[in-house]
């Protein structure tokens, strides 16, 4: 196999056996980013040089025998996470030449395993988007089929991982954005609980709802890489101070007893047909396997969508406040006085998606709306996080679609925003009620696109759900096949 189709753990095990260098892995890597990203346009920013040296550190450590599983393991970055000295654009013209002065923690941490990072990745424009067509960067393609979306925000993040640019990747997920690439592009993608792992420096979007979380090729490289990056962070008041388990030890292939729960109101008559057929043979896989199914309800599912679209605006027209040419972003040169100079530095910064959003969430908060719309949002949201309280007094797990349909083409849904923040309502509710879930991959369309299944867990039940998708992952074959690219 080739080098650049490795897991971390058969990087791992060929750099610990001295049989391959971390230097020799990250030039194969720079050689693969070089010969497909014209087809792919996964980066935003490559950095090949510091990669390089931080690859001959990598493996003078390796030689000091005080390896972690990720020293000199090659990764990505979604362009959201502060990156020190390295260009870090949110896929926004707004911060086009914005060099961070400090680093996100979560990179901190991968950092300090020693890894090495090959650059940063294409997304939507402030995570904003189901398929990284909102990006001021240009669009990413799917790996496999280069016509389609390669789902959004984390677009770049999931499309490097297919098309084999990177060995693990970061992104991050405020309604869907880790879950829903993962399962256009064939990938592992886990968004865990609110809370688990810190977001200090991490462009805000919705700062209630995101959260940062892995896309590898396994469920195994899922494991690794959320171990690494969990843990309460003191620079970050929402991450939650309990102790990391050991998240590979849970992937023990057992799930005799296993309670699943299937929510009535997500398998639906509209969903895509190859996306059924792919999870009748995932709950057949499952009952193969030992687990026991039970039908559960969440019945304020049809509320998601519109709840979300309230807080998620809400919270973003206060967060991009900051973007002003003064304090943060782009200035624009032709302005004359003050308010000219903000009004025109936003109007040329910020693109389309971007600035739909911002006029929503401002309309939902203003003084005699913020009531009907704002407040009443946030009791939904209650409502909607009551639902899975509920269901998880009888389930362990609930298994459900990722997305209601595999990739759509590039172009087909930019003149119906509705329609594709419609395309969220399976992933949107685990963010509102603040719990976790992965996206493991479970099958192919008639086309040959992937198509994931959805595992939800209870907040900080990460290791029921990786242990869940790793005993699917072991009975099936879906994610050793390769887009062809
Ligand atoms: N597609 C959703 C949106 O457009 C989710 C984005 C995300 O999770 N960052 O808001």
């Amino acid at each position: 196999m080739d080098i650049f189709e490795l897991t971390i753990h058969e990087l791992h095990g060929k750099l610990n056996a001295r049989e391959l260098s971390s230097a020799e892995a990250t030039r194969a890597m720079l050689a693969r980013i070089e010969s497909v990203e014209p087809r792919v346009g996964s980066f935003i920013t490559r950095t090949p040089e510091s990669a390089l040296a931080e690859a001959a550190a990598a493996d003078r450590r390796i030689a000091s025998g005080d390896a972690h599983v990720l020293t000199g393991i090659p990764l990505a970055l979604k362009d959201i996470f502060l990156t020190e000295g390295i260009r870090t654009t949110c896929g926004s013209r707004m911060l086009h030449n914005f060099i961070p002065p400090y680093s996100a923690t979560a990179w901190e941490r991968l950092r300090d395993c020693g890894s090495v990072l090959l650059g940063k990745l294409n997304q939507d424009e402030f995570a904003m988007g189901s398929s990284n067509e909102s990006s001021a960067f240009g669009v990413t393609r799917n790996p496999w089929d280069t016509a389609r979306i390669p789902g959004g925000s984390s677009g770049g993040s999931a499309s490097a991982i297919a098309a084999r640019q990177a060995t693990a990747t970061l992104g991050t997920d405020t309604g869907g954005s880790i879950r829903q690439p993962s399962s256009h592009c064939g990938c592992v993608g886990l968004k865990p609980t609110y809370g688990r792992v810190s977001r200090y420096g991490v462009i805000a979007f919705a700062s209630s709802l995101d959260q940062v979380g892995p896309i590898t090729r396994d469920v195994t490289d899922c494991a690794i890489m959320l171990g690494a990056v969990a843990g309460y962070d003191s620079k970050d008041s929402t991450s939650v101070n309990t102790p990391v388990p050991d998240y590979t030890a849970a992937l023990t292939g057992d799930i005799k007893g296993l309670r699943i729960g299937l929510p009535k109101e997500y398998y639906i008559d509209g969903l895509d047909r190859d996306v059924q057929a792919a999870m009748d043979r995932a709950i057949e896989t499952y009952r193969r396997l030992g687990a026991e199914f039970v039908e559960i309800s969440l019945p304020h599912t049809d509320y998601a969508v519109a709840t979300y679209y309230l807080i998620a605006t809400a919270e973003a027209s206060s967060n991009l406040a900051r973007y002003d040419g003064v304090r943060f972003g782009h200035r624009s040169e032709q302005a004359e006085g003050l308010i000219d100079m903000m009004t025109k530095s936003r109007s040329e910064g910020f693109g389309a998606e971007v600035k739909r959003r911002i006029m929503l969430g401002t309309y939902a908060l203003s003084s005699g709306y913020y009531d009907a719309y704002y407040v009443k949002a946030q009791k939904v949201r209650t409502l909607i996080m009551g639902d899975f309280t509920r269901a998880f007094e009888d389930v362990d797990v609930i298994l459900t679609p990722v997305a209601p349909t595999p990739a759509f083409k590039i172009g087909e849904m930019v003149d119906d925003p509705l329609q594709m923040y419609l395309s969220d309502i399976f992933t949107i509710p685990v963010n509102l009620a603040g719990t976790c879930a992965m996206s493991v991959p479970a099958g192919f369309s008639a086309s040959g696109l992937p198509i994931g299944l959805q595992l939800i867990g209870k907040p900080f039940g990460e290791e029921t759900i990786l242990r869940a998708g790793h005993a699917f992952e072991q009975a099936t074959e879906w994610h050793t096949r390769k887009a062809e690219i």
